[in-house]
């Protein structure tokens, strides 16, 4: 049972962070006020999980999205890669996983201190549910490259039943939470009763999400281009193969919303007026077996649960993938019934973790009881896995097996973590490995060696082995999975620190463009509204002047010479539209150019 009340400080703030494959999305619980998601600037509520390289510097969500038309480098979905050694190459640079998301996570911070003018240190971010301990782990890791203290892990579903349940705490229901996102899938199921929140069980498929339905149209649109226009697409060439991914979900995207497609591929094929067309129908056919998929975890989930189908009272969708129609439809037809109406699959999880903050700080009383996804044993010498914690058992916990020498004077045991349902270990995962060395010379079988797996709220898990004879005890924390050492995050922490300076420039860079034209339009229409003869020719012709300098800087993106200039802009303005300022309108004077 995890303990939520008054952990931390009320006036610190905590941003719930839905850290996805393809979106990110950031919430905020402030002074007891319901939760609300953060934008940007031009109230975009999600932020797209890339990171690119346009030759000169790295750039993150929407620069990078729409940088990948511009023949870009860019790296997608590396929420697939978090917990594996994967290098990911990006400007001839090589970056860990951990890198990748930590950019993603201090733009995400940078964003909100700009957003809320302060800053802000601890976060809690989601991971799906059906994430093994070395994907926590890294997650946790990218936190600390990117500046962030993660003060909890909390299951993508469960935080969604959070934000959905959050006005409903004194009804009883099951909820079966069906969250596909742009790369995973989970199932979870829960009991919501007295403002509790147990999950009953999880299922899902690490390696099933809207990226799949995109391979398949990246494949139609490969097999498109030779059939009509006799072109092979370079798939190697990573620019080319982004443009071919991009048109992809767009397409997807689009048959969300339309019967049928058409898709120009002018420059894909170098043929002007190039195009190609696909209807729901075609698509749908095409990912059938995608959709398919699905059923097993939900099916796995129910079956854990103990409990009959019809006995669930409300089903929620969550993750950008849920938008496909065919989604909606297979479930309504798996479960005779409609999916909850009102739950945004790209803010829930996000505002479900902001909620989850405010609890932790003792603002909002519920409890969450989650669970472990997979089971985590240890490797026996025979090759199988002693399963020590099984799946769905409720977390944190602890579970204690006593395991014995093999040979004859057998001077130490060798204690393998593996995580997963097969039997045999090389099948399952391994999380980590060690050695407790120096039992005391004795008889195989004789010496009892207690070893403890204990999982905290988070998921992570802690080992421990104690020689019942001698009183020798190791403890590790299973947490070098993603080869990562500590000097190696401390190292990316500092070289994240540059990164954080660029990042918050640029989005003051934005901020300060959008207050410029704002000023350059008003001062356009001053003139343009006052007669020659109400205007002296002095202040008509510098007004131009300024008007032409400011918007000059704005086109070359000259930052630098906009700041330099701004308060001199601000004071012709002061000056020339005195009378106006008078009258009342009120100018929002900048002074801190940094
Ligand atoms: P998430 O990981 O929850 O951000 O989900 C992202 C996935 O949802 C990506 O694969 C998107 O392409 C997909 N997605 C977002 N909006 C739509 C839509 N309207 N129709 C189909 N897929 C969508």
């Amino acid at each position: 049972m995890s303990d939520l009340n008054k952990r931390i400080d009320k006036d610190v703030d905590i941003i719930g962070i839905d850290l996805g494959t393809t979106n990110s999305c950031v919430a905020i619980v402030e002074n007891g006020q319901p939760p609300r998601v953060i934008t940007n600037e031009n109230g975009d509520k999600t932020i797209p999980s890339i990171v690119s390289w346009d030759g000169k510097q790295l750039l993150v969500g929407n620069e990078a999205k729409e940088s990948i038309f511009n023949d870009s480098e860019a790296i997608f979905s590396v929420k697939r890669f978090m917990g594996t050694k994967e290098e990911i190459t990006l400007g001839g640079k090589k970056y860990s996983p951990e890198q990748i998301s930590a950019m993603i996570l201090q733009y995400i911070k940078t964003r909100v201190e700009v957003s809320l003018k302060r800053p802000i240190s601890k976060a809690i971010v989601t991971v799906p549910a059906y994430f093994d301990d070395s994907q926590r782990q890294a997650t946790i890791n990218a936190g600390k490259i990117a500046g962030l203290d993660i003060v909890r892990i909390v299951n993508e579903p469960t935080s969604a039943s959070l934000a959905y349940g959050l006005d409903k705490l004194s009804d009883d229901m099951k909820i079966l939470v069906y969250d596909l996102g742009g790369g995973t899938f989970d199932v979870s199921l829960l009991h919501l009763h007295d403002g509790i929140f147990d999950v009953m069980a999880t299922s899902g498929d690490n390696h099933l999400g809207g990226d799949d339905w995109d391979r398949r149209l990246e494949e139609w649109i490969i097999s498109s281009a030779k059939a009509l226009y006799n072109k092979d697409i370079d798939m190697n060439n990573h620019i080319i193969a982004n443009k071919v991914k991009g048109y992809a979900e767009w397409t997807k995207v689009q048959l969300s919303f339309n019967e049928e497609v058409t898709v120009d591929i002018s420059d894909l094929v170098g043929n002007e007026g190039a195009s190609i067309v696909i209807s729901k129908i075609e698509f749908e056919e095409l990912t059938k077996d995608l959709m398919d998929r699905t059923k097993f975890p939900v099916e796995d989930a129910v079956k854990e649960s103990g409990l009959d189908p019809s006995q669930i009272d409300k089903i929620i969708m969550v993750g950008g993938s849920t938008k496909m129609p065919m989604i909606r439809e297979y479930v309504k037809s798996y479960f005779g019934r409609d999916p909850e109406e009102g739950v945004n699959p790209d803010e829930v999880v996000a505002i479900g973790a902001a909620v989850l903050g405010s609890s932790l700080k003792g603002e909002i009383n519920v409890q969450l009881n989650d669970v472990i996804p997979i089971t985590i044993g240890m490797a026996s010498y025979d090759g199988t896995m002693t399963p020590i914690i099984k799946r769905n058992t409720k977390i944190p916990c602890k579970k204690t097996d006593i395991f014995t020498t093999s040979f004859d004077n057998q001077d130490k045991i060798e204690v393998k973590v593996t995580q997963g349902e097969r039997t045999m270990s090389e099948d399952n995962k391994i999380l980590g490995e060690f050695e407790f060395i120096g039992l005391d010379p004795a008889p195989a079988e004789e010496p009892q060696i207690e070893i403890t797996y204990a999982i905290d709220e988070n998921g992570i898990l802690n080992v421990s082995a104690k020689d019942l004879k001698t009183g020798k005890f190791k403890e590790v924390t299973i947490k070098d999975t993603s080869g990562l050492s500590s000097d190696e995050i401390r190292k990316m922490i500092a070289d994240a620190e540059k990164f954080k300076n660029d990042d918050l420039q640029k989005m003051k860079n934005v901020e300060l463009s959008k207050i410029a034209w704002e000023y350059i339009e008003l001062l356009v229409k001053y003139v343009n509204e006052n007669p020659y003869d109400k205007l002296p020719y002095y202040k008509r012709d510098r007004s131009i002047a300024w008007i032409r300098k400011m918007e000059g800087f704005l086109e070359k993106e000259d930052y630098r010479a906009l700041r330099v200039n701004f308060i001199a802009f601000q004071f012709h303005m002061y000056v020339t539209m005195y009378e106006e300022i008078k009258k009342g309108y009120k100018m929002n004077f900048k002074t801190d150019f940094e």
